[in-house]
């Protein structure tokens, strides 16, 4: 243990297992001064820096846990426009059980045309991504139905790409024979489909 003269700052280091009683006097060889070294004091001084680093190490282990927590939280509420971002991030997904969609608040289905004709039936529009982040696509959703709302079909159609480009659309395209009624309603939407 190391023990400092009070009256010309000498640091000795003495042989801590030599002090035989809680208080013994010491002498400084370099001036001569004599004064009390308590064992107790120092084991106390050493017990208060353990706890010192005790509770600091408490507090890291809490910091480093709640970033942690905040991590996956984020990680799983998230997933659908992180896992756009880059492949092996939804591979990570997938593996740990997390089913990865398109992020459909993001999504919107603009410049929509339908046209039926001779039994003959067409349409298409674009996926919009009004994000700034790249979305993962969804499969698109067509509801036929006829004049008095009856389900007549119910087709999923799916765009041209996997993923849309941030602020950007992509296109979707559907046709066929369709020997329904004169007169139907038709029901286009988004679907949390993944496009595979
Ligand atoms: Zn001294």
């Amino acid at each position: 243990m190391l023990i400092t003269c009070k009256n010309c700052n000498t640091i000795f280091s003495i042989d801590q297992s030599k002090l035989t009683s809680n208080n013994q006097k010491v002498k400084c060889s370099v001036c001569s001064n004599v004064w009390i070294v308590s064992q107790k004091n120092e084991e106390i001084n050493l017990n208060k820096n353990t706890k010192k680093n005790l509770s600091n190490n408490f507090l890291k282990t809490i910091l480093v846990l709640g970033f942690l927590i905040i991590v996956v939280i984020l990680g799983i509420s998230q997933k659908n426009i992180l896992s756009a971002q880059l492949p092996f991030i939804k591979k990570i997904y997938i593996s740990l059980g997390f089913n990865v969609g398109p992020n459909i608040n993001a999504l919107e289905i603009v410049n929509l045309k339908t046209n039926y004709h001779n039994n003959y039936l067409r349409i298409y529009g674009e996926i919009k991504n009004n994000t700034s982040l790249k979305s993962h696509a969804s499969l698109i959703l067509i509801k036929i139905y006829d004049s008095k709302n009856n389900l007549l079909k119910e087709i999923k159609v799916r765009p041209d790409n996997k993923f849309i480009e941030p602020k950007n659309n992509i296109n979707f395209f559907y046709q066929s024979d369709f020997k329904g009624p004169n007169k139907i309603k038709i029901k286009v939407q988004l679907s949390s489909d993944l496009v595979f």
